[in-house]
């Protein structure tokens, strides 16, 4: 059960070399070529290499990865900032080229430890939603601190009563897939059950959580970045999920993150990134606060966008570890291609 991801990577890495290497991708490609659309890609952390036995998550591309993306990417597309492509998706009937946004979740420093060269060298202004509360609090992301938790267990094997399972671990792979499972557990909780649960979880594995480094930028770098081109937006201030009822809390986050971006970027033209992202934990009352608040929101449901499309539903694809240049490029055509209705 827990080795699912790992294999499910492995599959869909081998059918898009399938589909790019036997030339259905280059088929697919001109048949549908003719309707443009703004692609957003979604990253994450950008990590310096890949060792063989390092346990990383699945978020982490590698700074050579993104660079040959962006160096694929501002030949194949125009890139613009989300700025930018937000103007044409709102004034233009039909877009003349093919445009590409470079956005990124969650304010990791390594964002600017690897990515300001790249974004200098190839002309790419990134988005870079951040979870404002995190920003120089010393306090490490949720999401960070169950992988962290897991990184250091080395037993081969470890049972969280609390949650039901029991798992071997015999790999990194097993490792990923832990971290992976326990994050669906605990996303959808508030905050403060949130960080509840870690502790049980760290007490049943019988690990202490370091507090360490949270690997995020600070608002001096991130004033630093702003003053050099860089856009920033909000990711909430708790990375808390929109779980339904949640409203009266989520409406004070979203005000709050958006005052702190105000306070580093010149533009009251604040933009969102649903943490999480998906489209099934978002009610209508919520949608129209962020409607209200935010000039445009992105998702992480996968898709390009269209001319006169919902702003503040905007489709994204998620870039991830596993993905080699072959692989986004196929991921990329098949999002077109599987959001047909806007075609
Ligand atoms: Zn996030």
């Amino acid at each position: 059960m827990m080795k699912k991801r790992a294999r499910r990577e492995m599959f869909k890495k081998i059918l898009a070399w399938l589909i790019y290497w036997t030339g259905v991708y280059f088929l697919l490609s001109l048949l549908y070529q003719r309707k443009k659309t703004v692609v957003i890609l979604a990253y994450h952390k950008l990590e310096a290499q890949q060792g063989k036995n390092v346990f990383i998550s699945s978020l982490g591309v590698t700074a050579a990865a993104f660079e040959k993306q962006m160096k694929y990417c501002t030949k194949k597309y125009r890139c613009v900032s989300l700025n930018e492509g937000i103007r044409l998706l709102r004034t233009e009937k039909e877009l003349e080229y093919n445009y590409l946004v470079c956005t990124f979740d969650d304010g990791y420093r390594n964002n600017y430890d690897h990515g300001m060269v790249v974004f200098q060298k190839y002309q790419v202004t990134p988005m870079i939603y951040l979870p404002t509360g995190y920003i120089d609090t010393g306090e490490t992301l949720w999401h960070d601190q169950v992988e962290q938790l897991v990184k250091s267990i080395d037993q081969e094997r470890v049972d969280i009563p609390c949650l039901g399972i029991s798992a071997k671990l015999s790999n990194n792979n097993d490792k990923m897939d832990l971290a992976y499972t326990l994050m669906q557990k605990i996303k959808h909780n508030a905050p403060k059950e949130r960080d509840t649960m870690i502790k049980q979880i760290a007490d049943e594995i019988g690990l202490t959580l370091e507090k360490k480094d949270n690997g995020l930028l600070t608002w001096q770098e991130i004033k630093r970045m702003a003053d050099a081109g860089i856009d920033f937006g909000s990711h909430t201030v708790s990375h808390r999920i929109l779980a339904k009822n949640a409203l009266p809390e989520f409406e004070k986050e979203l005000y709050v993150s958006k005052e702190k971006i105000i306070g580093i970027t010149v533009s009251k033209d604040v933009h969102f990134a649903y943490p999480d992202g998906k489209l099934a934990d978002v009610d209508e009352k919520i949608e129209q606060k962020v409607k209200e608040i935010y000039v445009s929101a992105v998702t992480t449901e996968p898709g390009h966008n269209y001319p006169g499309c919902d702003l503040h539903q905007l489709k994204r694809v998620g870039v991830i570890k596993e993905m080699d240049l072959t692989y986004l490029k196929v991921k990329i055509l098949l999002t077109k291609i599987l959001n047909k209705r806007e075609l």
